[in-house]
């Protein structure tokens, strides 16, 4: 099932849409209006619209124009629905960035077939932006996406003023883990640290591989107390965790290195993670197994 909203002054076609949208399986919001709809759209984040071009007071185009200019409108298809049928017309709306383009009167069949080809293609475009952010060996986020996500919440911070904390870890001795156990299950200890330090997060912050065995992780409204609290809970657990990957059990530690900020907007993503960096370094060249949040 997906969700879909219908954009239309006329209560005929908004009541047909839905009929026939609703028989495929469909979840359906209508619009009558289409002031203030953008901002409603945005909101809703539909799978799909359907967007009538003829509206009173703002064309279907403008606010076509306006949602196609919005970041988190990139993957959302419009189709247009319209009894303009000159190819001009068509051009236009397939140039403001509409997906596709339906003539009224039009035919269930052809609304339900235009439908499921913009929703496959959604599909796969959800699909190219989760591969594109994600480490494909942990599934958390890759490397520019956690620098992306950190430098985000930095410029607009979820809530302004609150401390924000970044912890890099780095498995200890790794290298010997490969050696005495082989490659593939090195990269099954990796995948379940990827796991068990998301999972450890929940919504408090994200994760994601900074490269080789060596994570970064930020956490919202955690101060240097917090944080290290948390990265020494974490190393506890990893600490008494056993991987089973091949022939005997695995047993690894990890270095955690904590930098904070009071107010996340004072202080860089850069100033933090070379920070966090530094104490990491800290905590390997103090013998491995630790947390270093001070210093
Ligand atoms: P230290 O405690 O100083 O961090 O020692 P270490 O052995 O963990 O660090 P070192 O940098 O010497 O080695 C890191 C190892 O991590 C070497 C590399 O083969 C391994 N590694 C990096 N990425 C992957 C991966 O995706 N899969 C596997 N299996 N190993 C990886
Ligand atoms: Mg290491
Ligand atoms: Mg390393």
């Amino acid at each position: 099932m997906s969700f879909i909203i219908v954009v239309d002054d006329s209560s005929l076609s908004r009541n047909a849409l839905t009929h026939l949208l609703e028989a495929e399986g469909h979840k359906v919001i209508c619009l009558g209006v289409s002031v203030g709809a953008a901002d409603l759209i945005v909101e809703a984040e539909p799978d799909l619209l359907l967007l009538d071009v003829v509206l009173p007071r703002i064309s279907g185009l403008e606010l076509l124009r306006d949602l196609k200019a919005r970041a988190a409108m990139a993957t959302m298809p419009v189709i247009m629905v319209t009894g303009r049928t000159g190819a001009e017309d068509v051009s236009e709306a397939l140039g403001a960035g509409a997906f596709d383009y339906i003539r009224k009167p039009f035919e269930a069949i052809e609304v339900a077939a235009r439908v499921k080809s913009a929703l496959r293609t959604r599909e796969y475009m959800l699909r190219l932006v989760y591969l594109s952010e994600r480490d494909g060996l942990t599934g958390i986020l890759n490397h520019a996406t956690i620098l992306r996500e950190l430098d985000r919440e930095i410029a607009a911070p979820s809530s302004p003023g609150s401390p924000l904390a970044v912890v890099m870890c780095d498995i200890d001795f790794f290298k010997m883990i490969n050696d005495e156990h082989g490659h593939q299950a090195g990269d099954a200890v990796l995948a379940g640290l990827g796991k068990l330090l998301s999972e450890s997060l929940g919504a408090t912050g994200q994760a994601g591989r900074y490269g080789g065995e060596e994570f970064c992780v930020y956490l919202r409204g955690f101060d240097r107390a917090m944080a290290a609290r948390w990265a020494e809970t974490l190393r506890g657990v990893i600490e008494k965790r056993r991987w089973v990957a091949g022939e005997s059990p695995i047993s690894c530690t990890m270095s955690f290195g904590v930098a904070w900020t009071e107010g996340a907007q004072k202080t860089g993503s850069r100033e933090l993670l070379a920070e966090a960096d530094r104490r990491l370094y800290a905590a390997k060249a103090e013998g491995r197994n630790r947390v270093v949040s001070e210093g």
